[in-house]
């Protein structure tokens, strides 16, 4: 089977400064893949990469057998790929569920909409005419994978979805995700804390200084192995 998503020798650069540098990844159709790594090792430029905020070679990223490398971002979004960014970026001055038909503008047809979003996560349901950016820091992540999820994507890419929350809101945002690939949808989280990535996760990539340095599944890495390749011990 072909991956749904593939970088192959992907490079990404910031002006003349190389963030990443050859990058062999791929994503199968209904899996979750971790991307862990230390401050600065490229995880963030990867899913970038993937969804056109960072510009790269056409051929350096194929979705669904396509070159999709530094196309639009909206023409990503509208192909299927959705990114939820870290710090969720929320509309200010939007409400709640203003925030949520933001995402809809792909109109791309599936699972998700507000109805389905309210039965994943109630409490958007009361705050729904709220500001969003009067709610407290996971109510706002499960605004901002709504928003990602209203574009009815295939994929999934989460920028450190934990930053900033308490453990047992980080347990009820990842508690969502069985019911997301459940909808046949597959996942990357890109995630500091690698407990939380390796228990949520099938397979494990591990960046460092923009480089792939280790890659196996969740369940089978030893934290040596991954302590190695994260600090480059
Ligand atoms: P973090 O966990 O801190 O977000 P990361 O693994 O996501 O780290 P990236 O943000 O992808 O890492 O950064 C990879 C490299 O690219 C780092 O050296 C970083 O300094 C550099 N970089 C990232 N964003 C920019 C930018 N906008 N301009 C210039 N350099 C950048």
């Amino acid at each position: 089977m072909s991956p749904l998503v593939e970088t192959t020798g992907l490079t990404a650069f910031y002006g003349d400064a190389q963030a990443l540098f050859g990058i062999d990844f791929r994503l199968d159709a209904g899996e979750v893949v971790a991307v862990i790594g230390a401050n600065g090792a490229g995880k963030s430029t990867l899913l970038k990469s993937l969804t056109g905020l960072v510009k790269v070679p056409r051929d350096a990223v194929r979705f669904d057998g396509r070159q999709v490398g530094g196309l639009p971002p909206g023409e990503i979004v509208r192909r299927g790929l959705a990114m939820v960014p870290e710090g969720r970026r929320l509309f200010p001055s939007l409400s709640v569920e203003e925030n949520l038909l933001m995402g809809a503008f792909a109109a791309r047809t599936g699972p998700w909409n507000l109805e389905r979003l309210y039965r994943m996560f109630p409490i958007l349901q009361d705050r729904r005419r709220n500001p969003g950016t009067t709610l407290s820091g996971g109510q706002q992540q499960m605004v901002a994978i709504g928003r990602a999820l209203m574009s009815n994507p295939r994929v999934l890419l989460c920028d450190e979805l934990s930053l900033g929350l308490a453990p047992i809101v980080i347990k009820e945002i990842y508690d969502a995700l069985p019911a997301i690939t459940a909808e046949g949808m597959s996942i990357v989280v890109v995630e500091q804390d690698v407990t939380v990535a390796q228990r949520v996760s099938r397979r494990i990539v591990c960046l460092q200084e923009g480089r792939v340095s280790l890659e196996g599944a969740s369940e089978t890495l030893t934290r040596e192995q991954i302590s190695a390749a994260y600090f480059g011990l």
